[in-house]
């Protein structure tokens, strides 16, 4: 008997894991279930994060954890309450796989069978952004060695247990080269680890287009956490719907399972929502907690439904399928069904699969890091770079001087371009003289040159040499 948390959400929500449930229970599925409360009305009596306190203790003693959609309610400073649950809870890995049901469930892509295994806990979704001019605000995105190395390890063992031939890597290195750059390479040194998968490298924008044109030539595709937050509803949507995939977001210790959809408000509550996203997140948790008999039963009894031409309202197409059928009758008919496998789609063996176990990260010995200048971004309202050069000569210190300024990344001093749009954020690259490494004392001294000059400095960064290389990137155009 395994004990798991169970939150029944918002909207469709309640709906579509009353089905879920059932079909599971009634296939032998050896659970208790912990309810606890997250999602509308947790945030609408003041709780930002959208759950309480004793939810977390909950979730955290039970490590599994089976979540319908929520709303998040717009505006009002309310907190993701998925990004929040993924981080806090490491759920490093989400896996997201998006196959086609041709001929029975609409589709362009009859063949299509792939596995979106998308970093998620870094990236863009690090949450960490500030406005730092009148014109200007960021967002950083952070990529961590130990974040990439467990998702790209995932993304192979996956394959490996799953029979699966080739890992597809996307990135865009070729703009982002640090980051990205980082990702990338960490896929090529995991992948020597594993000589019988093919493996690839795609950059992210003709990937994309190639996914969708042909999503046969791609096997599992490991991404960072935007691209693959994006492509993974483009993936499900062309395999057929979005209202049938599910994923698993994986952690070392606790496991969420859930639809890809949300809480669809407009179908609320009339016993239409079609609860196979659920299903399938249902699943991957049986799998996971070492259910795999009753994960497989379900599952073929779920193809056999589908075949059968049982559909709801957002799969139902006259001529392929039978009979339009609600939330309630969809489940009654996949219990139905509990014990028969498909005939025309491929029936599922689960055989052997299992929760994958990872070894822990560990970290590296630390590196030769030199320090070989500063970044100073200042906040300045004027237009022309070289005269901002010329306010910046004021601040020169003995050891360390102006070599570069760039406006959102493009070099505009020395030897800019009139055309250059600039706004009021500039970037002023200052490094040592002799063109030696600088002191954490020579950047002191410089922040205190640009105060007593009234000089706006809003951030510094940093420039550092790793192993010899440098390790920042150029200003585009130098
Ligand atoms: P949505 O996924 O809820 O709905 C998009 C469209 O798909 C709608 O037309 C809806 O009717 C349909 N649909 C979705 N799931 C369906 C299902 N199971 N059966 C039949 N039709 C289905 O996306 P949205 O409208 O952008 O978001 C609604 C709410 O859900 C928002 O508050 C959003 O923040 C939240 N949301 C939650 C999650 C989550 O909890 N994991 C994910 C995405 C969105």
């Amino acid at each position: 008997m395994t004990r798991i948390t169970v939150a029944n959400g918002d909207g469709i929500g309640p709906e579509i894991m009353d089905a879920t449930l059932a079909i599971i229970r009634a296939a032998g599925a050896k659970i208790e279930v912990d309810e606890i409360e997250v999602g509308e009305k947790v945030y609408l009596a003041g709780n930002t994060a959208g759950i309480a306190k004793e939810s977390w203790d909950i979730i955290r003693r039970n490590k599994i954890f089976l979540k319908a959609p929520i709303t998040t309610p717009q505006g009002g400073g309310y907190k993701s309450l998925n990004v929040t649950t993924r981080k806090f809870l490491g759920l490093y890995a989400n896996i997201r796989p998006c196959i086609s049901l041709h001929p029975f469930v609409k589709t362009k892509h009859p063949q299509m069978n792939i596995v979106i295994v998308r970093e998620n806990e870094e990236d863009l979704y690090a949450g960490i952004e500030h406005q730092q001019t009148d014109e200007v605000v960021q967002c950083l995105k952070l990529i961590s060695r130990p974040g990439c190395e467990k998702i790209v390890r995932y993304a192979f063992e996956y394959a490996k247990q799953y029979g699966r031939k080739k890992v597809t890597c996307f990135t865009k290195d070729n703009i982002m080269k640090q980051t990205d750059g980082l990702f990338h390479q960490v896929f090529d040194e995991i992948a020597k680890d594993y000589p019988t998968i093919e493996n690839e490298h795609w950059i992210i924008d003709i990937g994309a287009a190639k996914m969708a044109d042909t999503p046969e030539a791609f096997d599992v595709i490991v991404m960072p956490n935007l691209y693959g937050d994006v492509l993974s509803d483009v993936a499900a949507q062309i395999a057929g719907s979005v209202g049938l995939a599910g994923s698993a977001n994986i952690g070392e210790e606790c496991a969420m399972f859930e639809a890809i959809h949300g809480s669809a408000p407009r179908r609320a509550g009339q016993n239409m929502a079609n609860p196979s996203g659920l299903l399938q997140g249902a699943v991957l948790m049986l799998v996971h907690i070492g259910q795999v008999d009753v994960a497989e039963k379900v599952q073929n009894a779920w193809l056999k439904t589908i075949e059968d031409g049982i559909h709801t309202y957002d799969i139902f197409k006259e001529g392929t399928s039978r009979q339009k059928v609600g939330t309630k009758e969809f489940a009654e008919a996949v219990i139905g069904n509990l014990g028969n496998k498909p005939s025309q789609l491929a029936a599922v063996s689960l055989s052997g699969n299992a929760a994958l176990n990872l070894p822990k990260y560990v970290r590296k010995p630390a590196r030769k890091k030199e320090l070989s200048g500063v970044d100073l971004f200042v906040h300045w309202n004027g237009s022309s770079a070289d005269e901002l050069a010329g306010i910046l000569e004021n601040i020169n210190t003995p050891s360390v001087k102006l070599s570069m300024i760039t406006n959102r990344g493009i070099k505009v001093f020395p030897d800019g371009f009139s055309e250059t749009f600039c706004t009021d954020h500039w970037r002023c690259r200052f490094k040592h003289v002799d063109e030696k490494n600088i002191t954490k004392q020579d950047i002191i001294q410089l922040m205190q040159a640009a105060f007593d000059n009234n000089i706006d400095v809003i951030k510094t960064e940093n420039l550092y040499i790793f192993d010899g290389k440098p390790a920042y990137s150029l200003g585009q155009g130098q």
